[in-house]
């Protein structure tokens, strides 16, 4: 007699079932008084920013805790699907426990409207947490140790686009040692997410940075509006 599909995979069934059986049994003559079926691993919890500031603390886990004036976490919105990250806090950034509030900030800024959007649209974020003393670039001790508080931020917030902001920001996001003119320009990908660095608004800032990579620095921009679908403010100013 012809065996249909879900005849067969109840037979079988009963066939593992029976095996089983004669295996507990079998376990039971052993000695063998109780078995423990592992649990389901839980789903593992997206972090909070929240959670993420409490575990950070007053951090003191590498030098720079000696001569910073306050952490600078990162501020806005918690589910913006565009990130910046830059480098580390400036001095004003320092003082005031906030990222990019001095001229670099400025510009940021202005770059953040000319892609129609506002600064609390979008979250704002810098490898280290706390200022390099004379603005040096931080240390790979540095970045290796505030490493994770970043990680975990963009695994908070889930942006679509991250753009870095220097070679700073570039190289540790991309694990790579490249420089930032070779690295911009285009798409990368990490864990996910499209990464888009650009040149740091202070470079944008020097004189000599001219008009050609700031024009360059809005088709960075301009890149990252594409996979957001956003389009530019009409009369914008665009650096
Ligand atoms: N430069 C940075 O890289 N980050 C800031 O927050 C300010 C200036």
């Amino acid at each position: 007699m012809k065996t249909t599909d879900s005849q067969a995979t109840i037979e079988n069934r009963q066939d593992w079932m029976r095996l089983a059986r004669h295996y507990v049994e079998y376990l039971k003559n052993q000695g063998l008084e109780e078995v423990m079926l592992s649990p389901k691993p839980e789903p593992k919890a997206r972090p909070t920013l929240e959670w993420i500031r409490e575990d950070l603390g007053e951090c003191t886990r590498c030098p720079l805790h000696e001569t910073r004036q306050n952490i600078v976490f990162g501020e806005g919105d918690s589910r913006a699907g565009l990130m910046f990250v830059g480098e580390g806090p400036g001095a004003d950034e320092d003082h005031q426990g906030r990222p990019f509030v001095g001229k670099a900030g400025q510009l940021l800024t202005r770059m953040i409207q000319a892609m129609n959007l506002e600064r609390s649209q979008v979250y704002i974020a810098n490898v280290v947490k706390c200022r390099p003393p004379g603005n040096r670039d931080p240390q790979p001790l540095e970045i290796r140790t505030c490493r994770p508080f970043l990680d975990a931020q963009i695994e908070a917030i889930g942006p679509e686009v991250i753009v870095a902001l220097g070679r700073v920001a570039a190289c540790t996001l991309l694990e790579t040692v490249d420089s930032i003119s070779n690295l911009r320009g285009r798409l990368h990908e990490r864990r996910g997410v499209t990464v888009i660095p650009t040149y740091h608004p202070s470079f944008l800032l020097r004189e000599e940075s001219g008009k050609r990579f700031k024009s360059e620095a809005w088709d960075d921009l301009k890149m990252a509006m594409g996979v957001l679908g956003l389009s530019a403010r009409s009369t914008g100013d665009k650096e």
